[in-house]
């Protein structure tokens, strides 16, 4: 089959309630740019990416204006050729950046269509290894008040999750250790407890930062650094907290440099910012071989199905944008495990009608 129309649509969407950490601050809306590729016998793939509020109509240029003509006539299956072809275009504005997630919308669909003409649901597509994986709640709360974290944290305990993710970098970092040593008095000890530092330290801070919170038994202290700081990396990842890291990477060659450096412990790709769920498996690959686990960020109703297919799969993010209102199948969690689908595909279907109010362009 052969490739015969592509279609993109770009929506900014407000979140229900206000979202905080210490890179963005105030979060109040996302940017999902969604891409349909379709083929000669009227099979249909749907891919999507997103960003925090900002960026997204680069994103839908780059897929409205410069890749349609590479994609249009070419075979869907020929997916590792076409991810290629799309760097090359791209690469002299890309090697990352938007170019990252308009690929990610592309790559996303064409595995869709694979699936979908496998008869297969993508976990088992790309390997089969467990259709269910731990997941966890992710936070985004910084300036929540502690009673308001709580009140969160409580919510999601009714909800049947065993792993919670908070925000840390506030400004004081005795506010940080006060509020994970709340949340750890609160979940009790031996509740998977992670915390999210959003790049928000300086390498100093990160340092002292991880040696406060060490008595807390975090299973991990995540993105304590800049991605471009791999020498702290390191040395943050040495002093006994593990270190997640990996959502701001948008090309593998961050993630072989951070691994190799001993500077993660749980590598942490986002499909939407990597060029897809080709690239996305490759960094998971990586973690492999150095005998890491992986974990995931965003977009969880399609990571599920990767992590499924991995041997390496940690926790699942539950993210907290949520397509849940536009979606008819949202992600099953059943006690505390993520439920992969055995829809062919991802399984995903986005309610375009109801998404229409949210259309940028
Ligand atoms: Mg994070």
């Amino acid at each position: 089959m052969a490739i015969d129309r592509i279609r993109s649509d770009h929506y900014r969407i407000p979140l229900p309630v206000v979202l905080s950490d210490s890179t963005h601050k105030e979060i109040t809306h996302f940017e999902l740019i969604a891409t349909r590729i379709g083929t000669t016998d009227g099979a249909e793939g749907l891919g999507y990416t997103y960003t925090v509020g900002y960026g997204g109509g680069s994103v839908h240029s780059l897929l409205t204006r410069d890749l349609p003509d590479l994609l249009l006539g070419a075979e869907e299956t020929r997916i590792e050729a076409l991810w290629k072809e799309m760097w090359w275009r791209l690469h002299w504005v890309g090697r990352g950046g938007s170019a990252a997630f308009a690929m990610a919308a592309v790559d996303v669909a064409l595995w869709d269509l694979m699936g979908k003409r496998a008869g297969l649901p993508l976990w088992r597509l790309l390997g089969g290894a467990d259709p269910t994986v731990p997941v966890y709640a992710g936070g985004i709360d910084l300036f929540f008040t502690l009673d308001a974290l709580l009140e969160q944290t409580s919510g999601n305990l009714d909800a049947g999750f065993e792993a919670i993710k908070m925000k840390v970098g506030r400004k004081k970092l005795s506010e940080d250790v006060e509020r994970v040593a709340a949340m750890r008095d609160y979940l009790g000890d031996g509740f998977a407890l992670m915390a999210d530092a959003n790049m928000g330290w300086d390498r100093p801070r990160a340092i002292a930062a991880a040696r406060a919170l060490a008595p807390y038994d975090l299973v991990w202290l995540e993105e304590p650094l800049e991605p471009e700081d791999v020498a702290g990396y390191a040395e943050v990842a040495r002093i006994g907290t593990p270190v997640a890291a990996g959502e701001n990477f948008h090309n593998l060659q961050e993630f072989s440099q951070l691994i190799a450096a001993g500077g993660v412990h749980y590598v942490e790709p986002d499909l939407a910012c990597l060029g897809g769920i080709t690239a996305w498996m490759k960094a998971a690959r990586m973690a492999e071989a150095a005998h890491l686990p992986v974990t995931s960020h965003g977009v969880h109703d399609l990571h599920v199905h990767l992590m499924a297919a991995v041997p390496n799969a940690s926790y699942l993010e539950r993210h907290g944008f949520g397509l849940e209102r536009f979606m008819e199948n949202p992600l099953l969690i059943e006690k505390g495990r993520a439920v992969a689908p055995e829809r062919p595909g991802h399984g995903v279907t986005l309610n375009f009608d109801a998404l229409e109010e949210y259309r940028v362009s």
